[in-house]
């Protein structure tokens, strides 16, 4: 299987609490988190020429992960439009925390996707979907000690599943995560990842993550579902 694991990678840069959490970048470290027999990880930023997502790349990617924050804007128009073609053809597509508030995010789902948010939380994450394959072996109420409040009412269209429910020590309630299908794409959103904190470092969080990728990776590609003057019919018309 083929994973890219897209980061705007700016925080890493600007904020020495987030370099020192993950020192080669959120990414470089999920790569580290998924990278198996199995997995093959390549990386991609922002600052790379085309963000490191040419045709070729996702051409050649299974699953692509998505983690952006204060860069949404610098993402160019034309990458959205490769990615979405891209999820439609059949790539799988897990966004990660702040990516709520992605263009690509946005795009697919053609909502807001805003949200209640407040720092400096302590989380419980409740699986609702325990027979669902994203939650095999993940522990039910998973603690984390710090994370961002991301609270209701969250503008997404009906995910096809929510898996995780949020709870926060304010009181505040989540779909942490949920699934949607965008042509013969298969979507992820998961909410854990706060740069500042060690949530990509919890062992429940990284076991959601790869069972995320295992269940959008596409049996195989098809493309593009197109649209045909569909003729002649198989029964007879006549
Ligand atoms: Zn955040």
């Amino acid at each position: 299987m083929k994973v890219t694991i897209w980061n705007e990678n700016l925080h890493e840069k600007s904020n020495s609490r987030v370099t020192k959490l993950y020192p080669g970048g959120i990414h470089g470290y999920l790569k580290n988190v998924l990278e198996c027999d199995d997995i093959e990880v390549r990386t991609a930023t922002l600052d790379m020429p085309e963000h490191g997502l040419t045709e070729e790349v996702l051409a050649d990617t299974d699953v692509l992960l998505w983690w952006g924050h204060m860069g949404h804007a610098r993402v160019s128009d034309e990458i959205v439009d490769r990615v979405q073609k891209a999820v439609l053809g059949g790539m799988g597509l897990i966004i990660l925390h702040s990516g709520h508030h992605s263009k690509i995010f946005k795009r697919l789902m053609g909502t807001t996707c805003n949200l209640k948010w407040r720092d400096n939380a302590r989380e419980r994450i409740w699986t609702v979907k325990p027979n669902h394959p994203i939650a095999q072996g993940v522990e039910d109420g998973f603690l984390l000690e710090n994370e961002e409040m991301y609270g209701e009412a969250f503008d997404i269209p009906n995910p096809d599943d929510v898996i995780f429910i949020g709870w926060f020590n304010g009181g505040e309630v989540f779909r942490s995560g949920c699934t949607f299908t965008r042509g013969n794409g298969k979507i992820f959103y998961f909410q854990p990842g706060h740069e500042t904190n060690p949530s990509y470092q919890n062992e429940n969080v990284q076991k959601v993550i790869r069972n995320a990728v295992y269940w959008a990776c596409p049996v195989k590609k098809p493309g593009n579902i197109p649209c045909v003057h569909f003729t002649p019919p198989l029964e007879n018309i006549d």
